[in-house]
C-alpha cells in the first residue's frame, strides 16, 4: 500500500523517491510512502495559495462550524485512528487514544475562533478619530511534525492555523504519516474546502522546499533540537515567521518530604510511558538527599519489573517498541556505555531479548553526572538516569544549567518549596506533583533554551498571535465643512 499525498483534495502518488513504513512491533513493512521533491511541494503550495482568498473570506461562524464537526468526527473515529497510530508508531492503543483526546483539546480551542479573533477598539482617541485593530491570517503556513505524536502534534498546529484563516501544507514524519492523511480526510468531511489543508510526505528535500518558498509565510516545526535550530535559521533567513520546538531532557526532583510511593509511581509512568518517546517524558530523576535516593530506587525497580512490554494492540500491554531498529540500538548503546562512564546500571533493559520488533526493556541508571553522554544527550527511549544531589538549591542549579528546558517537575508536600520552585526554575513547563505537565489546550505549550527556537509557544493563545498579523486602522468621518489643508504632523492635541 502506498500512502498518498493529499493536494487540493486529490490523492497524489508516483514519486521518484520514497521509503518503507514498518510496524515496529513486528519489524514488518506494512506500507510505503513517496517523498515529495521540490516540484511536488510546489504543487501543494500552489493549492494552498489558491485556496487562501476563499478561506480567509469565509465567515467566522462558518469556519467555526468545521471545527465543531471535526471534533465530533475525531471522537467517533478515535478507535480507527488509534489503531493506525499503534500500527505505525508502536505506542499502546490506550496511549494512542490519549494522544487523540489531547489533540481534540486544540480543536475545541479553535472552535472558539469567533472570540479568539476579536480585535480592539478605542473610540475618540482624538476629536472625531477612532482606532481599531484586526487580526488577519499570515497566508500559507508550513507545518512540519515529528514521529512521536502522529496526530496530536499535527493538531497542535493545523487547528489554530486554519481557524485563523490561513491555508496549510502539512509535512508529517515519514516514519508514520498515515494519521495526518486520516486527519486531512476528516477535516474535508467536516466541511473544510479543498486546498485549505494539504499533506505532503518526504524528508529534508520537501522541508527545504517549504522553507525556501516565498509563498510560505510562517513555519511551525516540532522535532529534534539540531533540526529545529537549522529550520529556524533557514526559515527566518528567508523572512518567515518560525516557531521551532526541539528536544528535551526533563528532570523530576524528589524532595525529602515527598510521598515516595507516589513519586515512584509517577517516575515509572513518566519515564517509561510510550517507551520514553515523549518530549515531556521524565529522563532524569533527581532525589534530594542520599536517604531519598536509597529508598526511592528500589521502589522504582520493583514497579519496573511488573511492566508488561509487547505489541500495543494487546490491551494488557503497557509499553510498546521503539520506532526503528536503528533507534533501539542507539538507545541500547547509552545503557551499555553507562558503566564505562562511571555510572551504575541498576536495571539493564538491554538484557531482555524479544522475538521480533524493535523492543527494548526499561533501564534505570544511578550515579549519573553531567558530562556523561547518558546525561548530556536526549536519549528518547525507556532509560531513566538518576543524578543524586544534596539540596534543593543544587537540584535547581542542575536543571537551570541544562541546555534543554522543556518540562520539569518537583515532588513535595511543602507548599513553600513548590512556590519557590515555580519562581526559581528556568524551564517552560513546570509540574508540581505532576510529572508530565503538558498544558491543556487553553494554554500554550513550549520550552525554553534549546527546546524552542522562536518567541511563540505552540497552540493556545500564543498560536493566535503566531498565525495572525495585526492591522491597526485609524478612522475619521469629518464634517466636510470643517475640512482644511494642514501640513503639520497628525497630533492628538
Ligand atoms: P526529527 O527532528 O528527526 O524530525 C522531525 C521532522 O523534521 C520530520 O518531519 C522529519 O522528516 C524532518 N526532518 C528530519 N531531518 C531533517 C533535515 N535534515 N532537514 C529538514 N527536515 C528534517 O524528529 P523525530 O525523530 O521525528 O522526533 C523526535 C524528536 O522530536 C525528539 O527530539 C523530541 O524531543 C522532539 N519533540 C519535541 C516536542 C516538543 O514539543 N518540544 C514534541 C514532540 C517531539
Amino acid at each position: 500500500m502506498e500512502i498518498p499525498h493529499l493536494i487540493a483534495g486529490r490523492e497524489v502518488t508516483g514519486d521518484l523517491r520514497g521509503g518503507p513504513i514498518f510496524n515496529p512491533a513486528t519489524g514488518e513493512q506494512i506500507a510505503s510512502v513517496g517523498f515529495a521533491d521540490a516540484a511536488r511541494v510546489q504543487e501543494a503550495i500552489a493549492a494552498a495559495s489558491a485556496a487562501l482568498p476563499g478561506w480567509r473570506a469565509t465567515g467566522l461562524i462558518k469556519r467555526a462550524d468545521v471545527f465543531f464537526r471535526l471534533r465530533q468526527l475525531l471522537v467517533e473515529r478515535s478507535p480507527e485512528l488509534a489503531a493506525i497510530i499503534t500500527t505505525e508508531h508502536g505506542k499502546v492503543f490506550s496511549d494512542a487514544l490519549g494522544e487523540i483526546s489531547r489533540g481534540i483539546e486544540n480543536v475545541e480551542f479553535a472552535a472558539g475562533l469567533v472570540h479568539l479573533l476579536k480585535g480592539d477598539y478605542s473610540e475618540q482617541v482624538a476629536r472625531g478619530v477612532d482606532v481599531h485593530s484586526i487580526k488577519q491570517p499570515v497566508g500559507v503556513v508550513a507545518c512540519i511534525t515529528p514521529f512521536n505524536f502522529p496526530i496530536m502534534v499535527p493538531l497542535w498546529m493545523t487547528a489554530s492555523a486554519i481557524a485563523c484563516g490561513n491555508t496549510v501544507v502539512l509535512k508529517p514524519s515519514e516514519k508514520d504519516p498515515s494519521a495526518s492523511v486520516f486527519l486531512a480526510r476528516l477535516f474535508a468531511e467536516a466541511g473544510l474546502p479543498d486546498g485549505v489543508l494539504n499533506v505532503v510526505h518526504g524528508d529534508a528535500e520537501a522541508v527545504n522546499a517549504l522553507l525556501d518558498a516565498p509563498e510560505v509565510k510562517a513555519v511551525s516545526f516540532v522535532g529534534s533540537t539540531p533540526i529545529a535550530k537549522a529550520i529556524y535559521a533557514r526559515g527566518t533567513a528567508n523572512g518567515k515567521r518560525v516557531q521551532a520546538l526541539g528536544g528535551a531532557k526533563n528532570h523530576m526532583i524528589v524532595m525529602p518530604d515527598a510521598d515516595l510511593d507516589a513519586a515512584a509511581d509517577a517516575a515509572v509512568s513518566a519515564a517509561y510511558g510510550a517507551a520514553g518517546e515523549r518530549c515531556m517524558a521524565i529522563s532524569v530523576l533527581v532525589p534530594v538527599g542520599e536517604a531519598v535516593a536509597d529508598a526511592l530506587l528500589p521502589k522504582i525497580a520493583e514497579r519496573m519489573a511488573k511492566l508488561r512490554i509487547g505489541d500495543g494492540t494487546d490491551p494488557a500491554t503497557e509499553m510498546g517498541p521503539l520506532i526503528t531498529a536503528a533507534h533501539r540500538d542507539k538507545v541500547a548503546g547509552y545503557v551499555t556505555g553507562a558503566a564505562a562512564e562511571g555510572a551504575e546500571v541498576v536495571v539493564d533493559g538491554t538484557a531482555t531479548s524479544f522475538d521480533a520488533g524493535y523492543f527494548i526493556g526499561t533501564s534505570l541508571v544511578d550515579k549519573v553526572t553531567p558530562g556523561m553522554r547518558i546525561y548530556d544527550d536526549e536519549i528518547f527511549g525507556p532509560v531513566l538516569a538518576v543524578v543524586r544531589v544534596n539540596s534543593y538549591d543544587e537540584a535547581v542549579a542542575l536543571v537551570n544549567a541544562n541546555p534543554y528546558a522543556n518540562g520539569t517537575a518537583i515532588f513535595t508536600r511543602d507548599g513553600g518549596t513548590a512556590k519557590a520552585f515555580e519562581f526559581d526554575i528556568e524551564v517552560g513547563m513546570v509540574g508540581i506533583n505532576v510529572p508530565i505537565p503538558v498544558p491543556v489546550g487553553a494554554f500554550s505549550f513550549g520550552g525554553w533554551r534549546n527546546s524552542l527556537f522562536g518567541d511563540s509557544h505552540i497552540y493556545g493563545p500564543e498560536s493566535i498571535h503566531f498565525y495572525t498579523r495585526s492591522k491597526v486602522i485609524t478612522s475619521r468621518w469629518p464634517d466636510p465643512s470643517e475640512s482644511q489643508v494642514n501640513l503639520g504632523f497628525p497630533s492628538n492635541h
